[in-house]
């Protein structure tokens, strides 16, 4: 092409501008102004080329007729007005005015030739598809294409001489045929363009979706991470990279010192494969676990939860992991634990002494009814003080601090739940025996914990009898950790077992049998393992006793 340099914008317009031609990878739109204007041309100029050539060969006579050489003429000067003007500084739509003045080049060449050549008015399908492809106002573009090519053969019947009104309706059709094509052609494109804005609204919608996102986890208090499947990082918003902060040596420590990654209480940096990231990637189960970043005052302590991600089809498409800065929690938590647990063992075991000896102290025949009446006094008073106290209890275990949960050993809170009642079974004269077998992790609220396994001990120690044993035994099952409270004492009908567990609930034997207790105990503890992820269940004969049966999920266990 000669005008090559001059009428595109350097050579890659060309270069695609041929690629678009040849049906490569470069798509029309993807064209300057200039180039799609010129694009749409080519067509026409060419099979008016290929006209040439088999005029020249079957009629060379017509190769001299002026209106043959003007029509050739005028559809190459197109062309090059084409490739030439500035396209995209006029208004848009302007570029049509080629292909109506098309009408006037293949009118001529077919006035002239058509004799020759049956069908040239066909050429004007160039033009009217160019007009009804461009989707620019098609209710009066395409009309008027039609017209144009209407115009295009009456016009020399009319320059002829007045024409006969049968011969004018005998070149009705090909207009009619061009318009048809038109119309058709018009209906696609529209249909096309309607596509192609719902899906740029669609587009749209989703950027939006990603924006607001981003928006979200810039926002929120918590650090954000998301691996795909490969284990490489997707995305990291900016608190999470303030968090770890803490966990990176500082340059007294050393680049060798690694990152500075700590379970819950312990001094020695955990190896990459312990870190929640490569667990989770490994595909094990992370959730609210506590790791503490860095050392020193600057340490912080994170709650860190992991999340798969599938993709559209439903597979795997990644891993998000969450870590909220939990330090201030933490040790508030802590503090309130070690708070709840003065209070339970300080006041709660010599209360439950007075109590006890107040008891005993009342039931002397020798004591006198002014004295029995002090007694009652103090009997009263220390019930109330130990009421107070398991309100405060069932507060901590049940209020909004419960929610954050800590590593910690249920063989451990076994252990001591026995130690802390072997004072109450020996003024019962029950035997008291704890096992337990290796260390059992669970995430938990240790107040809440520690309340439940308190509360199956003292119900069993309530409801049996002297000379009886309670047995209380930790250990693992599966990925459960299963605590066991069982006494040989005055069992529950099966027909209770079921209210046993609702607040207020208490057995048909121990209403008439008169044991203090308002039936709180039991329901509460369902409620707070059951919000550890775990189950409280109960086995029962009259007469012959009780076993009740904790069961946590153990932490860190594969998904
Ligand atoms: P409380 O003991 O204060 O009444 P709980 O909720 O702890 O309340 O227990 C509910 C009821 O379950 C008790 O009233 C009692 O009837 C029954 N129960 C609980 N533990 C035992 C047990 N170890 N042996 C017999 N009955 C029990």
């Amino acid at each position: 092409m000669v005008m090559q340099g001059s009428v595109l914008e350097g050579g890659a317009d060309v270069v695609k501008l041929l690629d678009v031609l040849l049906l490569g990878r470069a798509r029309f739109h993807e064209l300057s102004m200039r180039g799609r204007v010129m694009l749409s041309q080519l067509p026409a100029n060419l099979t008016l080329l290929l006209v040439l050539v088999v005029v020249a060969a079957a009629a060379p006579e017509k190769l001299t007729e002026p209106a043959f050489v003007a029509g050739q003429a005028i559809a190459v000067l197109l062309l090059v007005l084409s490739g030439s003007l500035p396209w995209e500084r006029l208004p848009y739509g302007s570029f049509l005015v080629v292909p109506f003045l098309d009408f006037i080049p293949i009118g001529l060449v077919q006035a002239s030739a058509s004799d020759r050549l049956p069908g040239l008015a066909f050429l004007a399908l160039f033009p009217i598809m160019w007009v009804a492809g461009s989707g620019y106002r098609p209710r009066l573009m395409v009309p008027l294409s039609g017209a144009a090519a209407l115009a295009m053969v009456w016009t020399p019947l009319f320059l002829a001489g007045t024409p006969d009104p049968r011969v004018l309706a005998g070149h009705l059709l090909a207009p009619f045929m061009l318009l048809a094509v038109g119309v058709g052609t018009s209906v696609m494109t529209l249909s096309g363009m309607a596509q192609q804005a719902r899906v740029e609204e669609l587009l749209a919608q989703a950027e939006n979706r990603e924006r607001l996102l981003d928006a979200v986890l810039e926002t929120v208090d918590v650090g954000v991470v998301v691996i795909d499947t490969e284990g490489r990082g997707t995305f990291t918003n900016t608190k999470q990279v303030e968090v770890y902060a803490a966990a990176v040596p500082t340059e007294e420590e050393g680049p060798e010192t690694g990152m500075m990654i700590y379970r819950d209480g312990s001094e020695e940096a955990l190896p990459p494969e312990q870190w929640a990231l490569e667990r989770a990637l490994a595909g094990e189960r992370v959730e609210h676990e506590i790791f503490r970043l860095g050392r020193g005052r600057d340490a912080r302590t994170v709650s860190v939860t992991a999340r798969d991600f599938l993709d559209a089809d439903g597979g795997l498409a990644g891993t998000v992991l969450a870590s909220s800065d939990v330090t201030d929690v933490v040790h508030a938590v802590r503090a309130r634990d070690r708070f709840l647990s003065t209070l339970s063992h300080e006041f709660r075991t010599p209360l439950a002494n007075i109590l006890g000896y107040a008891e005993l102290v009342a039931d002397d025949p020798d004591l006198s009814d002014g004295s029995r009446a002090d007694i009652q006094v103090i009997a009263r008073n220390a019930q109330h003080v130990a009421s107070m106290v398991d309100e405060l209890l069932v507060v901590a275990v049940t209020g909004a601090g419960a929610a954050v949960r800590l590593p910690l050993d249920v063989a451990e809170i076994v252990r001591e739940a026995a130690e802390s009642s072997a004072a109450s079974a020996s003024v019962r004269g029950i035997r008291l025996h704890a096992e337990t077998d290796g260390a059992l992790m669970v995430l938990a609220d240790r107040t809440g914990l520690v309340r439940v396994v308190d509360n199956l001990v003292s119900n069993a120690l309530k409801y049996s009898g002297a000379g009886t044993e309670v047995r209380l035994r930790a250990a693992r099952d599966g990925r459960w950790a299963v605590v066991t409270v069982e006494d040989r004492g005055i069992g529950i009908a099966e027909e209770d077992l079921v209210h046993i567990f609702t607040r207020f609930g208490r057995s048909d034997g121990v209403l008439g049998e008169d044991i203090p207790g308002a039936g709180l105990g039991l329901a509460l503890s369902k409620e707070v393992v059951e919000r550890h992820g775990g189950s409280l269940e109960c086995a029962s004969r009259v007469g012959e006793g009780s076993t009740f049966t904790v069961r946590l999920p153990l932490r860190g266990e594969p998904r």
